[in-house]
């Protein structure tokens, strides 16, 4: 009698479970669709090293594949980690320098190593606006001496990816992932054209969180990542009475804006982070070793997955302006608490379509942003700013 008795109950357990699996999901607001595609797509060389960034592809539901790749140790140059190098088109110092690679946070992917002292290596290449090689974030395959490489250990409980498709911040935590965070990544335009953010493989290798300030604009909780580029919260202006506005840009959360710097949402979400959060918890880390951050391209052929019709949304029938993730968002005021349920199929209809995404549990964007998306990836990589695939 004890086992069947024992099976219906797990069967009871596991249905509530298995239900609940969308809205999940749902609750990292914009999900990558599983792919093949890899950082190094644009490669020529196609190696296949277990744990390697390059190698894995951007699949995020291969949470195993992506914990390997994010707590294996990188590839850096060993100079100031303010400073840059090139990589050189032949094995020759007097041959064309194609790419710019940062100091000690930047990784490369190393193909080959060479007898004569130099090693074949490939990255995205990190020029900034005033870099001695202008390719902004090209992907590169290029030679750089070997003496000038060293491997580095990175923290083995954290590790995150930016990923430029879906416009979140995931964090991996001991080997699962544990939220995700709104972000804008880099908006280039034909004058600026290094306002697109860097791809690849960094180390997060400052910790005193610090504010970025520019003209007006205030960045806190400011980490490097990249010589001059940092993960920092959404910036603000001050108003004349010196209260903080973060209206210019939070609102542009969860699409390209940045001048390079990856913008990341201040409000905690539904499982509590933000980029306050994020940033003690970086700060406070017990294993001292580097964060690894990496940064995934949007290339061509990659999709964000769409939810089922039937994925609970949220609103406050009495009056809220915004639709939630969940049924006890932070934003909301108690008295209008536990907010009223309806469904994704019934966003566009009324009273539910003119509803605005909610700064805070970062839902799910409407079907149409999101078919947007997938049909301006069908046959275009939009942060190739150098590539011929965009000329
Ligand atoms: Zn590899
Ligand atoms: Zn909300």
């Amino acid at each position: 009698m004890r086992r069947p008795f024992a099976l219906l109950l797990l069967i009871i357990l596991l249905c509530p479970a298995a239900g609940l699996a969308g809205s999940d999901d749902f609750l990292l607001g914009v999900k990558p669709a599983p792919s093949d595609i890899t950082p190094a797509f644009r490669s020529e060389y196609h190696p296949n090293h277990e744990n390697c960034f390059w190698c894995t592809p951007m699949n995020i539901n291969d949470e195993e594949a992506v914990w390997g790749m994010l707590t294996a140790p990188v590839t850096v140059v060993d100079i100031n980690m303010k400073k840059q190098t090139v990589l050189y088109a032949e094995p020759d110092e007097s041959s064309e320098a194609i790419g710019m690679v940062t100091g000690q946070s930047q990784a490369l992917h190393v193909l080959e190593q060479y007898d004569n002292g130099w090693s074949l290596v490939e990255t995205y290449s990190t020029s900034f606006h005033d870099s001695k090689v202008k390719n902004f974030n090209a992907f590169v395959t290029g030679y750089i001496q070997t003496k000038k490489l060293k491997q580095v250990q990175v923290n083995q409980n954290y590790g995150i990816i930016i990923d430029k498709l879906t416009q979140r911040l995931y964090l991996f935590k001991d080997g699962h992932l544990e939220t995700s965070l709104a972000v804008s990544t880099g908006l280039y335009n034909s004058k600026q054209p290094y306002n697109e953010t860097r791809s690849g493989e960094y180390l997060i290798i400052y910790t005193k969180t610090g504010a970025l300030i520019d003209g007006n604009m205030h960045c806190d909780y400011a980490l490097m990542f990249n010589a001059a580029d940092y993960l920092h919260e959404v910036p603000y202006i001050k108003n004349a009475d010196g209260t903080k506005n973060y209206k210019p840009y939070e609102p542009k959360l969860g699409s390209r804006a940045s001048h390079g710097c990856i913008r990341t949402q201040k409000n905690k979400n539904a499982d509590g982070y933000s980029m306050k959060v994020l940033a003690d918890l970086i700060k406070k880390r017990k294993d001292t070793n580097c964060i690894k951050m990496v940064i995934w391209e949007d290339y061509e052929g990659r999709e964000v997955i769409i939810p089922d019709d039937d994925t609970p949304l949220y609103y406050n029938p009495n009056g809220g302006s915004m639709y939630h993730a969940v049924a006890d968002c932070a934003s909301v005021k108690s008295k209008f608490l536990p907010l009223t349920q309806f469904t994704y199929g019934e966003l566009d209809e009324s009273p539910y379509s003119k509803l605005t995404i909610c700064p805070y549990c970062m839902p799910t964007p409407r079907k149409a942003d999101l078919e947007a998306i997938n049909q301006e990836h069908q046959d275009s990589s939009p942060g190739e700013v150098m590539s011929y695939h965009n000329k």
